[in-house]
């Protein structure tokens, strides 16, 4: 779909007298205009950069178009900045699902480690504002990092009034509008509503709510049994509620997850206490009582059933976020998923209006949205920018965590690719089976022919951090073997990885 990018080794680099590589002399010419013009008394006010959003795509922009000396103002009106994921998303979860997986942990499994411990309680609002309090430390750090970069903050929501000017309503009050030469809208997504209940945030939620309840509920389903679905079911699973996911997809964790790996997470997750209904369509809800009641049928027609729950997560899906931002006063418009359509530069048909992030194309993760805001900032200064679509990961942060980079088996035999397996469970790891945690496995899918890898699965321990050395290797176009032949620190999970390379190249040597 991204085919487009500029492939790392036909960057046009030349090297510059102060000996730093800048591009061919065109784009030179292109940076030295931006800088030039930087320089007219009459256009002080008007920025070479504005940016509408100041979640991870926005705020990583700044601070690059900051540190390649534009000038740029940044506009947000949620008050605080990192967007969706500091504030709602990926940080707030990760701190629930760590503190609560740490308290599950010391429930259920110390004794057979040697360590007894008294009485256990949940103290939930300390929960919460250990949650807090990481989300406003790194927020005030972006703010931080703002200053030091000469990013303007506008608190404020933005509202294209011309091609170049944006309308701000500030938050404390009042207007005002600032001109940009360019334009980056980096305004996000929203969850999507589940037709027929009505979000309150407190019976019936999207993962906002979800991140912030004051008590444990007795009942919960999830409706979507996708990546944000599932995290949120280990998370309040694991602080006492009985929780039923209902996935209409035959398999939980999302379409690109290996079926493979599904399954394998499916079983560990049953074991932690979540119940799930897959091939289940959610016919209707009705949250008029105390409780909520969801009607679910097979998804292929068939029997129906209804159940009760005192909190419905609604987790099926995120969807491009533009409300108020205008578009229509300047001709804009988005395709029919709500995405703003864009070219291979993200520019869209006005090419001073760019996009990126959750609010165009592309799957919707953070590292994804800051590897577009480098990109584009290098496209505006450079004339070219390097997002390998090819290579981006996917975490779920369960316990044990699931991560994968590259193509899955069904994508690859739908694809007529011939390719090869190898795989290594982490029961026959010295260092899982040291920490009593070996559940899962690393799977590896590469050429049947040139052993190129296509891609890497894993299920397991600290699986989100081992997928960076996949990320790495896919990124350079390695085999196999060369996975096989690299060195790794023994007793380290990482050595699972090796063998699971070493079983696509050859054999493994502990399995
Ligand atoms: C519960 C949850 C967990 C997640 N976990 C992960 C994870 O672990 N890893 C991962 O990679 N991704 C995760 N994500 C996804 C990740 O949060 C998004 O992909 C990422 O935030 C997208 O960044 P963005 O800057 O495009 O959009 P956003 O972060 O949504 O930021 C857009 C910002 O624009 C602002 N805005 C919108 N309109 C205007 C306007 N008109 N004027 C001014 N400001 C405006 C909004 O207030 C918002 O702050 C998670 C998401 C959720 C909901």
């Amino acid at each position: 779909m991204f085919s487009h990018m500029i492939p790392r080794a036909s960057r046009p680099l030349l090297r510059s007298a102060n000996n730093t590589f800048r591009a061919s002399p065109s784009t030179l010419y292109l940076v030295d205009k931006v800088q030039s013009r930087r320089s007219y008394a009459t256009e002080t006010e008007e920025k070479d950069l504005v940016i509408i959003g100041g979640g991870v795509a926005g705020y990583v922009a700044a601070i690059k178009a900051g540190q390649e000396g534009l000038k740029v103002a940044c506009i947000e009106k949620r008050g605080s900045l990192g967007g969706t994921c500091l504030n709602v998303g990926c940080i707030p979860s990760k701190s629930l699902l760590n503190n609560s997986h740490l308290y599950h942990q010391i429930l259920h499994d110390t004794k057979n480690r040697g360590i007894e411990v008294g009485d256990v309680k949940l103290n939930l609002k300390q929960m919460m504002k250990a949650k807090e309090t990481s989300v406003n430390g790194l927020t005030k750090g972006i703010e931080f990092l703002f200053k030091k970069n000469n990013v303007e903050y506008i608190k404020g929501t933005g509202a294209f009034a011309d091609e170049h000017t944006v309308q701000v309503n500030l938050t404390e009050g009042g207007e005002t509008s600032v001109r940009g030469k360019n334009i980056l809208i980096a305004t996000g997504s929203e969850a999507t509503p589940f037709p027929g209940l009505t979000i309150d945030e407190k019976k019936v939620i999207t993962s906002t709510g979800a991140i912030a309840l004051e008590t444990v509920p007795k009942k919960m389903v999830v409706i979507g049994g996708g990546i944000i679905g599932l995290e949120m079911a280990s998370v309040w699973s694991r602080l006492g509620a009985e929780v039923t996911v209902v996935e209409f997809l035959g398999q939980i964790g999302g379409p690109g997850m290996d079926a493979e790996i599904s399954k394998n997470i499916q079983k560990t997750l049953g074991k932690q206490g979540i119940k799930f209904k897959l091939n289940t369509k959610v016919m209707e809800g009705d949250d008029s009582g105390s409780d909520v009641k969801i009607k679910v049928e097979a998804a292929k027609g068939g029997k129906e059933e209804t159940l009760d729950a005192d909190v419905v997560l609604v987790a099926i899906g995120r969807r491009p976020y533009t409300a108020g931002l205008g578009l229509e006063n300047i001709g804009l418009e988005t395709d029919n998923r709500g995405r703003i359509v864009i070219d291979q530069e993200y520019r869209t048909k006005i090419p001073h209006i760019r996009v990126i992030g959750d609010v165009t194309f592309g799957p919707m993760l953070a590292h994804k949205a800051e590897e577009e805001a480098v990109a584009a900032i290098e496209f505006i200064t450079k004339n070219y920018g390097h997002v390998n679509y090819g290579a981006i990961p996917s975490v779920m942060y369960t316990h044990p965590e699931v991560a994968w980079v590259g193509q899955n088996e069904a994508e690859l035999k739908e694809a007529g690719v011939k390719y090869k397996v190898g795989s290594f469970p982490f029961s026959a790891n010295s260092r899982a089976k040291t920490n009593l945690d070996s559940d899962g496995m690393v799977k590896f899918l590469a050429d049947a022919e040139t052993d190129r890898i296509l891609g890497i699965h894993i299920v397991g321990p600290n699986a989100g951090e081992m997928i960076a050395e996949g990320v790495l290797a896919l990124e350079y176009g390695a085999s196999s073997e060369d996975v096989a032949r690299t060195s790794h620190a023994h007793p380290t999970l990482a050595e699972a990885f090796k063998e699971a390379a070493m079983a696509t190249h050859g054999k493994a040597i502990h399995y």
